[in-house]
């Protein structure tokens, strides 16, 4: 069965057609990686898909159920955002498990939850810390902490990447990659780096002016571009 499946989705925003009929199935603990021009819809359907915009036309299913009308809490899917804002009065531990005290998780739970994703990321010496006394590396490794406490069927993953350096984007790369394999979880994840699309991606989705262009494995892309656009985002002139 598939994770999440788009069936003919199309998105409006007034008369503008932002989505214009998109399908596609993501598996099981797939690692799909969406790519495409600033402005071709990306966030539109990732945020769709977590509930945070409504869908204009078309289906939505996760873990076989339709969700298009389903509340946002109420979908297993957690988000991770280009701009990480933590609660800067919490330490890091209050900030990673405040989604489940607010959902009156009991605190032993949220302390276990908490622990283990503190593991995961290597935050664990950091529990007590505020924001403020964090690099940027380890405050999006917090952002992540928040989503995986939440235990998630699916991660979105808005290009999490794009505020920090090029060194510690490299670094982080690979700690998403090990999660990955780590959680055996599905990820849905947007970015404009092409070496981030190649390395992590069981599969890339191309998308241009709210059209999916091409769907492939990462060699299939770049080994065989549907066209000169793809050839220009996946790097393999044709
Ligand atoms: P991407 O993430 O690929 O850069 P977006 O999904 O953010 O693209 O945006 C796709 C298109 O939808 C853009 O033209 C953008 O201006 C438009 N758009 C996004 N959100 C809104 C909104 N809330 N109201 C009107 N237009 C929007
Ligand atoms: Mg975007």
């Amino acid at each position: 069965m598939s994770s999440v499946t788009l069936r003919g989705v199309r998105k409006s925003f007034g008369s503008l057609e932002v989505i214009k009929g998109v399908d596609l199935e993501v598996g099981k603990k797939e690692f799909v990686v969406f790519v495409g021009p600033s402005g071709c819809g990306k966030s539109t359907l990732l945020r769709m898909i977590a509930g945070l915009e409504t869908i204009s036309a078309g289906d939505l299913e996760i873990g076989g159920q339709r969700m298009n009308d389903v509340d946002p809490s109420r979908r297993g899917i957690a988000m991770v955002f280009q701009t990480y804002a933590l609660y800067p009065h919490m330490t890091v531990r209050e900030n990673m498990g405040f989604a489940l005290r607010f959902a009156k998780v009991a605190k032993p739970e949220i302390d276990r939850q908490v622990n283990a994703a503190a593991k995961i990321l290597a935050l664990e010496p950091l529990l007590d810390r505020l924001p403020k006394q964090l690099s940027g590396g380890q405050r999006q490794r917090v952002a992540i902490g928040r989503a995986i406490v939440r235990n998630p069927e699916v991660f979105l993953f808005d290009e999490p990447l794009s505020n920090l350096d090029a060194e510690l984007r490299v670094h982080m790369r690979i700690e998403i990659a090990r999660l990955h394999k780590e959680l055996q979880t599905t990820i849905i994840y947007v970015t404009h780096d092409q070496v981030e699309a190649m390395t992590l991606a069981d599969k890339i989705v191309v998308l241009r002016d709210g059209l999916v262009e091409q769907i492939g494995r990462p060699l299939e892309l770049y080994d065989d571009p549907a066209n000169q656009f793809v050839a220009g985002f996946i790097g393999s002139p044709k």
